[in-house]
């Protein structure tokens, strides 16, 4: 893979990453793209179809026989397009029946190996900040510049659920809090690609920092990327 300069972007739920992943592509110049949508969009898929999401199989086939692609660029709301073969995904992608499952859903060995040869073949078109999950340990390991962001439950759940607001989706505070800490356990628990920082990640707490601050303390990784894990 070309070596560009990368940046990857992992943390759980609500710990600010799609913000501040897409504010320092604008920043830096380059491309972008939060992985969380593709999985989403395979959840989407699924409870559509009315697919059982434990089932790999049958998930792999919906996966496969509607290609999630992804175009980058643009002023949409995400800050990039998300499509199932032919289809445009928008805001359904957001909602509580995707979000209850879409950790299921990931979990999936082969549904993963689908979507990390996607995310590689973007990174191939230039340097990318790419959010996710697993961007540091799996999908480019190769990275300059990897950050582990982490904050609060409190600070997160405020967070996810203004980032809802704006993608038109209402949730009740305490429902957010639950389905939020069972999507980071089954993250963190899952055998393959398990939510963890990359060895010489950089750890953030973006608890008592604002958006601003994060960005700018990333940019100047990016400029100066030669002390790894500080
Ligand atoms: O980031 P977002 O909350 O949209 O991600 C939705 C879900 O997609 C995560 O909870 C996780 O299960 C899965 N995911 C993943 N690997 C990634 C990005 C997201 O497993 N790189």
């Amino acid at each position: 893979m070309a070596s560009f300069a990368h940046v990857a972007i992992d943390g759980p739920a609500g710990s600010g990453k799609t913000t501040v992943a897409r504010r320092l592509s604008e920043r830096l110049g380059i491309l972008y793209l939060d992985t969380g949508a593709m999985y989403r969009a395979v959840a989407l898929l699924a409870l559509r179809a009315g697919v059982a999401v434990d089932d790999e199989g049958a998930v792999l086939r919906l996966a496969r026989a509607h290609p999630v692609d992804i175009r980058l660029g643009g002023a949409t709301p995400l800050g990039f397009r998300v499509f199932a073969g032919d289809e445009e995904l928008g805001t359904e992608l957001y909602g509580n029946g995707v979000s209850t499952v879409v950790s299921v859903v990931a979990a999936h060995p082969l549904v993963r190996e689908l979507m990390v040869a996607r995310q590689r073949s973007i990174a191939t078109l230039g340097p990318v900040v790419m959010a996710g999950r697993d961007i540091g340990t799996i999908v480019l390991p190769d990275a300059p510049v990897k950050v582990f962001l982490t904050a609060s439950v409190d600070a997160r759940v405020r967070r996810r659920r203004m980032e809802l607001a704006e993608r038109g989706v209402a949730i009740d505070e305490s429902e957010l809090t639950a389905q939020m800490l069972e999507r980071d356990r089954l993250d963190r628990e899952r055998p393959v690609a398990p939510l963890r920082p990359a060895p010489g990640a950089h750890l953030i707490d973006s608890t008592d920092l604002s958006i601003d601050q994060v960005v700018d303390a990333i940019a100047g990784l990016a400029t100066h990327p030669a002390a790894p894990g500080r």
